[in-house]
């Protein structure tokens, strides 16, 4: 088939990038986005989030793009009134840049005249660092909705499979009945040991706060390890992080905002082991421990990894200007080294204005949105004005809810405001507790360029927004970026 308009990869990017040509006058039948995946574009972040809640679960189609940027549900029935062929389970196998091609698995080949790259980022996988017993059963990453499924599935059969070695046991039994719940329908479930009886157990635990016993390793410090280990504990696991920094999320979170999160996560029962690598994994085809760098093993039911990502670029390797890391290099409308491609999304290496225009690559759901969105105009033939964006980033876990804008590097000095101790940190975590409110400051020559808020409200966010995007100056007396915290950068709109 031959289309004028191919977006490769089907992800976020990929959506919004559609709703942005159809909003600019796409024609029905110019394009057509191809995908591995067995569904249409969703936003991705729920993954790691609302959808491992074990009750009340985000599922498919109710966060298909664009919700999360607030924009209609495109459902496969969106794409196909604006006459966009979306081919879903079509792995692509080769791409010839010089003959505008792309070759499916089938065999088919797709033809275009303007291509879109948003093949996004591949994790990091245990075989990359050669850990023995990588290839494992029961050892999982978290990517696309089919990962995000596996995991559910693997957590519902282990707990099928502890529930009934726990009522062996008999502690089991004393915390269903602390529960409120029949002993009859605890054996219904184990001997049923389907997904849907098992997760019927689940919510029964969670709901009776209860321990089941089920160890799960989080591999990783990141936001996938900091975002999966609070959903398997909302499930009712044991969780394990092993990360090899001193501290979680190192790559945005000072060590004083970390020991923050660290209480809190110790509070809720997730065990926190820094500085160590998981080295070795074993289990009789499925994992059932974790050997650390320092010797000692972890027992586990299963192991999550989020060790990091790397761009998708192979297909292109050799035919289009790659960054070190394999980023493909865009310029500031994501026009790549080849006439008519383009790259958006995590796999676009761009010039970050703010930062003088040196080559950054993004790997976050508003830069996703908001490329696709430039691409789209530079596509259509705008010329827009060079992309200019300001990094942001946030995540969420439990009743946490953290936001990052601007930029850290360079600074010379970090300003911290609000309670960060671990009362604090475990009153917060304490079922019911206080939703938190804390942040920091990032100056660099006498400039806020960076700012971190937890628990901000709407008008928080936009103040540091604002202020972090002007570079606002800071105050002579840092102390009073410390005394006023969010009231400073409200203060300056
Ligand atoms: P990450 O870069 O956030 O974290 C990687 C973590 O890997 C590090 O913090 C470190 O603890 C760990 N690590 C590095 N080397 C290791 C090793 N040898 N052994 C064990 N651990 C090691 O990446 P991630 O958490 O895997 O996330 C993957 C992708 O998904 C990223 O692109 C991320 O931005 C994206 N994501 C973003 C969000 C969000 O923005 N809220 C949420 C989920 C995922």
């Amino acid at each position: 088939m031959a289309y004028e308009v191919v977006a490769l990869g089907g992800g976020n990017a990929c959506g919004y990038l559609a709703k942005e040509l159809v909003a600019l006058g796409l024609q029905p039948g110019k394009l057509a986005i191809v995908t591995d995946e067995a569904v249409v574009a969703y936003e991705r972040p729920a993954l790691s989030k609302a959808y491992l809640f074990p009750e009340g679960a985000a599922r498919l189609p109710g966060f298909h793009t664009c919700v999360g940027g607030g924009g209609e549900r495109q459902t496969p029935e969106w794409y196909k009134e604006k006459g966009i062929a979306y081919l879903t389970n079509s792995r692509v196998t080769a791409a010839d840049v010089a003959a505008k091609t792309l070759t499916l698995a089938s065999g088919e080949v797709l033809s275009y005249q303007q291509l879109v790259i948003a093949t996004g980022a591949d994790p990091v996988r245990l075989a990359d660092f050669k850990a023995p017993g990588a290839e494992l059963g029961g050892i999982h990453y978290l990517r696309n909705v089919a990962d995000a499924d596996a995991l559910l599935a693997a957590v519902a059969a282990a707990k099928a499979a502890g529930n009934k070695a726990v009522v062996v046991g008999g502690g089991y039994i004393g915390l269903e009945v602390a529960a409120g719940l029949s002993l009859l329908s605890v054996n219904a479930a184990a001997a049923a040991a389907a997904a849907a009886a098992a997760a019927a157990v689940v919510q029964a635990v969670v709901v009776g706060g209860g321990y089941i016993g089920l160890e799960a390793v989080v591999v990783g410090g990141g936001y996938i390890g900091l975002e999966v280990a609070a959903g398997l504990s909302l499930q009712g696991l044991d969780v394990t992080m092993v990360f090899p920094e001193q501290h979680l999320m190192a790559r945005i979170l000072t060590p004083e905002l970390a020991a923050f999160y660290m209480a809190y996560y110790e509070a809720k029962g997730i065990k926190l082991l820094k500085g160590q690598l998981a080295k070795e994994f074993k289990g009789d085809g499925k994992v059932s421990s974790v050997v650390l760098s320092d010797g000692s093993t972890l027992p586990a039911d299963l192991v999550l990894v989020g060790a990091g990502a790397r761009p998708a670029s192979g297909l292109f390797a050799g035919q289009l200007t790659l960054d070190k890391a394999g980023g493909i290099v865009v310029d500031g409308s994501f026009k790549t080294s080849a006439e008519g491609v383009y790259a958006i999304g995590d796999v676009a290496s761009f010039p970050l204005l703010v930062a003088g225009g040196a080559l950054v690559r993004q790997e976050h759901v508003t830069h996703a949105r908001s490329s696709a969105a430039q691409a789209a105009k530079a596509l259509m033939g705008a010329n827009p004005a060079p992309y200019d964006y300001q990094p942001y980033f946030y995540s969420r876990e439990f009743n946490l809810s953290w936001q990052f804008f601007g930029q850290m590097e360079g600074a010379e000095q970090v300003v911290s405001w609000g309670v960060l101790d671990a009362a604090a940190a475990a009153a917060s975590a304490a079922p019911g507790g206080p939703s938190p409110k804390f942040g920091a400051y990032w100056i660099k020559g006498g400039k806020v360029i960076g700012a971190f808020i937890e628990g901000a409200a709407a008008e928080e966010s936009a103040a540091l927004k604002a202020v972090t995007a002007a570079a606002a100056a800071a105050p002579a007396d840092v102390a009073e970026l410390k005394a006023q915290g969010a009231a400073w950068a409200l203060s300056k709109l």
